[in-house]
């Protein structure tokens, strides 16, 4: 099974993916988990794509794309994936298209986990003051304005590329993280069956 998950920053993608991930036997591929290991190993890739994500920007198309190319021809994804965080706009979808019907591959489904970013950057407000030990460093409010920016400009016109696509479900994210994860569920069983 293959799936991508979409949503804005903060609406619990890598949560759900862990999840699935598990239930499935399916592995999560996190762009931004991937980036920010090459980051703190200090690769070429990581050095590359540093400034950009510290200020909450998109790193560079070739460089992403580049990086979920060769993960996909991993064994461990022959029993499917979940994306997380990629694609996040048009080209990257394109090229994800494009990689798939050259493997003869195809994608399931969509997800859009849908949430209400007021709630949202109140939630991470609290967080930030109760315990900022667990706020990412990309979680400041600059950064994090930034990337709610470039979710809308960017990855959101990819919900309505998706759902003309067909195989497009969205859940609410407002709910527990339990009954997100129930949502989806629902969806992927019916998939899987
Ligand atoms: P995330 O953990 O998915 O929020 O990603 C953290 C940061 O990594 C983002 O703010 C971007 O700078 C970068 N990043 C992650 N995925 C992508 C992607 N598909 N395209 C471009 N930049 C990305």
């Amino acid at each position: 099974m293959r799936l991508i998950l979409l949503g804005p920053p903060g609406a619990g993608k890598g949560t759900q993916a862990q999840r699935i991930q598990r239930k499935y036997d399916i592995v999560q591929l996190s762009t931004g988990d991937m980036l920010r290991a090459a980051k703190a190993a200090g690769t070429a890739i990581g050095r590359e794509a540093a400034a950009y994500m510290d200020r909450g920007d998109l790193v560079p198309d070739d460089v992403v794309i580049g990086i979920i190319a060769e993960r996909i021809e991993a064994p461990d994804c022959r029993n499917g994936f979940i994306l997380d965080g990629f694609p996040r706009n048009e080209a990257q979808a394109r090229a994800l298209d494009d990689m798939l019907a050259e493997r003869g591959l195809k994608l399931d489904v969509v997800i859009e986990i849908a949430v209400d970013e007021a709630v949202l950057l109140d939630r991470i407000e609290t967080r930030r003051r109760e315990s900022p030990d667990s706020v990412r460093p990309d979680d400041t409010a600059e950064t994090l304005r930034t990337r709610l920016e470039v979710y809308h400009e960017q990855t959101a016109p990819l919900l309505p590329y998706y759902q003309s696509k067909g195989a497009f479900h969205r859940v609410d994210g407002m709910k527990s993280i339990d009954e997100v994860t129930e949502q989806i569920d629902e969806i992927l069983s019916e998939i899987s069956a």
